[in-house]
């Protein structure tokens, strides 16, 4: 019987006879040898289908509207270029995702960009580039464009609005209640709107709402709809992003179908027929399309069994910031029976440093492969140096081909900065 974690790894995985897993025809270990571990590996295939998934579902139900990439859930230039090549926008949070979109080819008129405390700098950025859209947050970002952006042009932007909506899913990442930092209020969103709109150099495109992140209940992301609808007529809506993922046997979030189709349902019934929809999926457009590959360092048969990798928190904040559950399993022993609990532990001082808690595993040795499946979101966001660490690369493989897109930090890169 096939090992039940490939249903969490991109579609073309598969295991070799001698019970070793294979990922678009290239296998872990050949994979480990070239570019070492911790690698995260990303099925591009799988990559670039989710984009178009989501693209011909959003295109189906309402013809105006786009995807724009929430860039903040895969930060790297390979990730956005393959978006970009699909014909998607990008959401950024800041000038260096701008950037970084921008060298990845993106039409700056199909550019978002967020922030809660976006500083003069990346507006002015933002501005130059001549992006399509600025979502303002604040006043502040108001006054600040106002002095940016050059007489005679104008910028266009939305109104983030708190849609006052709760959301089941875990509090760091819920964002659409009242007392979020994140928008304003629907009074003192009025009150912007009518500023914006006296505005000689700020062009009054519409609002937007974000409910959260990691929401498998498509009606709670389509909860922010009436409240937007209540501001007023506007040419565009953006509704967020916030789907949830796929990373463990028990999770069931709502397919892309179901997702779109909720939303759109709501849009129906409350948004001007000729509106302009645009969401903005992060985590479930990569989660599911990498894995992150690990050697094991250490295993430590004792109050428990600690199975030590060669990463943890250094490349995955997840585990230790959300509680996310994941799974894993020994990527060249796919055929051994699971024969002991473990604990799967990271190599940083931290004891929250804890990638997976508890799992069955076969009995594990030193030198082990060991895969963590559902890894493509918010993994190299925050990658860091903890403890020394160097950054993993980012690997892309296609038909049997990899290629690194990132290259993983040498011990040099960690001195670069030295004065
Ligand atoms: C984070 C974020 C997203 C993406 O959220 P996911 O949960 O990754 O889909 C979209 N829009 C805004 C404004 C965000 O802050």
């Amino acid at each position: 019987m096939a090992h039940p974690i490939l249903d969490l790894f991109p579609p073309r995985a598969a295991v070799d006879p001698d019970g070793t897993l294979t990922i678009a025809g290239g296998r872990v270990d050949d994979l480990a040898r070239e570019f070492g571990t911790p690698a995260i590996v990303v099925d591009e295939a799988s990559l670039r289908a989710r984009a178009r998934e989501y693209r011909d579902a959003l295109a189906t139900g309402w013809p105006n509207a786009r995807v724009v990439f929430a860039s903040k859930a895969f930060p790297a230039t390979a990730v956005q270029r393959v978006m970009v090549e699909e014909g998607l926008g990008l959401d950024v949070a800041g000038g260096g995702e701008l950037l970084s979109g921008l060298r990845a080819g993106v039409d700056p008129a199909l550019v978002v960009m967020h922030g809660n405390a976006k500083t003069t700098e990346e507006l002015r950025i933002a501005v130059e580039a001549r992006i399509g859209l600025v979502v303002v947050d604040n006043e502040d970002d108001v006054d600040r464009l106002e002095q940016l952006v050059p007489s005679g042009t104008v910028q266009g932007v939305l109104v983030r609005v708190v849609p006052e909506v709760a959301s089941s899913t875990h509090p760091h990442v819920q964002t659409g209640q009242v007392g979020s930092k994140f928008g304003l209020t629907a009074a003192a969103a009025r009150l912007l709107i009518a500023r914006i709109e006296a505005s000689p150099l700020l062009d009054m495109r519409g609002v937007h709402a974000h409910v959260g992140s990691q929401i498998m209940d498509p009606a709670e992301l389509a909860a922010a709809v009436a409240p937007l609808a209540a501001l007023g007529t506007f040419p565009v809506y953006d509704l967020g992003g916030g789907l949830g993922a796929r990373y463990t046997y028990e999770d069931r979030p709502a397919s892309v179908d179901e997702y779109v189709g909720t939303l759109l349902a709501a849009a129906r019934e409350h948004l001007p027929a000729e509106a302009e929809l645009i969401i903005e999926p992060g985590r479930s457009m990569v989660n599911g399309s990498a894995f992150t590959l690990y050697t094991v360092t250490t295993v430590k048969r004792d109050a428990r069994n600690f199975v030590a990798v060669d990463g943890g928190m250094g490349d995955n904040l997840e585990a230790a910031m959300y509680d996310q559950r994941y799974e894993a399993a020994l990527a060249g022993r796919m055929h051994d029976e699971d024969a002991e609990d473990v604990v799967v532990v990271g190599r940083h001082c931290e004891s929250g440093d804890v990638l997976v808690d508890p799992l069955r595993l076969p009995a594990a040795r030193v030198g082990d492969l060991l895969a963590v499946p559902a890894t493509g979101a918010y993994t190299h966001t925050m990658a860091n140096n903890y403890n020394g660490y160097r950054r993993p690369p980012v690997v892309f493989v296609r038909d049997g081909e990899a290629r690194a897109v990132i290259r993983r930090e040498t011990w040099e890169d960690l001195f670069g900065r030295d004065v």
